[in-house]
């Protein structure tokens, strides 16, 4: 997944066995990868991206699951989160492999026209099928953190750890007490990477999903403008002016992952108003002409820890 991992949890009163638990975490990992990384050429991913248009694959359950939470959010994001923005991402140059150079000029529009997302020509014919129907390439990169914290929480869980914190590459999964012995205590950074750690909202979870979506760890620059590595799929271009980060809690990483990306690309009323619609508590903040701001969703409020002093 091109990052790192963290599980921080406390040790189970009755017998434990940590090799165990590792040996099952990279398992998991690895079966993850093996299904989903557009890193590797042998993937299922990769293969499925190779194969013609018509041509019916059999996936694995990651895979079917990575469709159908993609289609929710696809649906219920009014198309601004699409996992077949693949074509799009390589012409825009965050592909895989990286580019020898940077792009240094936008693409041709008809190239653009050409790469277009198009996640309804995505067909599951049956369970565990999967087939394409035009030209196109999945991307699963916006999702597939969040649904390898779940996953790596059920393993945890499995092996008999009830209290504990799991994190890839910023996306999270907590469950039950934090060592305070309170909920665990999470605070949603200051996106900016030169002022390190001011702490611009405090999280007191304890079975929580929580994914960060950021504009300011990856984007292009042309011409002297930013483009952010989150494309709007109706558009094919990269957003401008994104937020600088979008933190939302949904019922499940990978959900909270998918929803993320898709806050990015959405306009900021269009934003709240579908966080509302859809009950997640979101958490976004701006940047426009050297002022920062905030908006949050009302389902953010529960989950706020009150501030030091106030009762
Ligand atoms: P990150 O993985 O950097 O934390 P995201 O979860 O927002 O950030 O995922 C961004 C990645 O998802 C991009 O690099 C690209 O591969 C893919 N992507 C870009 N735009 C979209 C989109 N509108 N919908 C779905 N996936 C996207
Ligand atoms: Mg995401």
């Amino acid at each position: 997944m091109g990052t790192r991992y963290h599980i921080r949890f406390q040790l189970p009163v009755s017998s434990f066995d940590a090799v165990a638990l590792q040996t099952a975490v990279d398992a998991r990992l690895e079966a993850l990868n093996a299904s989903l990384s557009t890193y590797r050429s042998d993937s299922l991913i990769t293969v499925f991206n190779d194969a013609l248009p018509g041509q019916v694959m059999l996936v694995d359950i990651d895979f079917q699951n990575m469709v159908r939470m993609s289609r929710h959010v696809h649906l219920a994001s009014g198309g601004a989160f699409d996992p077949t923005v693949g074509d799009l991402v390589n012409l825009w140059g965050f592909g895989w492999p990286k580019p020898e150079q940077p792009l240094i000029r936008m693409p041709e529009p008809a190239a653009i026209k050409a790469a277009k997302a198009r996640f309804d020509a995505v067909e599951q014919p049956a369970p565990g099928q999967v087939v394409k129907r035009l030209p196109l390439r999945l991307d699963f990169s916006a999702i597939a953190k969040g649904y390898g914290v779940d996953m790596i929480a059920q393993v945890v869980r499995a092996h008999g750890v009830a209290n504990f914190i799991v994190e890839i590459g910023g996306e999270v999964a907590t469950r039950g007490r934090g060592p305070s012995g309170g909920p665990w205590r999470i605070g949603i950074e200051e996106p900016d990477p030169t002022r390190t750690g001011r702490v611009l909202a405090r999280l007191e979870l304890s079975d929580a999903s929580l994914a960060t979506s950021g504009h300011y760890r990856n984007f292009l620059e042309i011409e002297g403008r930013r483009y952010s590595h989150v494309i709007d799929p109706v558009s094919g271009y990269p957003v401008p002016d994104p937020p600088l980060s979008v933190s939302v809690l949904a019922s499940n990483v990978a959900l909270a992952d998918a929803w993320a990306t898709a806050f990015m690309v959405l306009d900021e009323s269009r934003g709240l108003a579908l966080a509302e619609e859809n009950q997640l508590a979101v958490y976004w903040v701006f940047e426009r002409d050297g002022v920062r701001r905030t908006q949050q969703s009302s389902y953010l409020q529960p989950y706020l820890a009150p501030e030091a002093g106030a009762h």
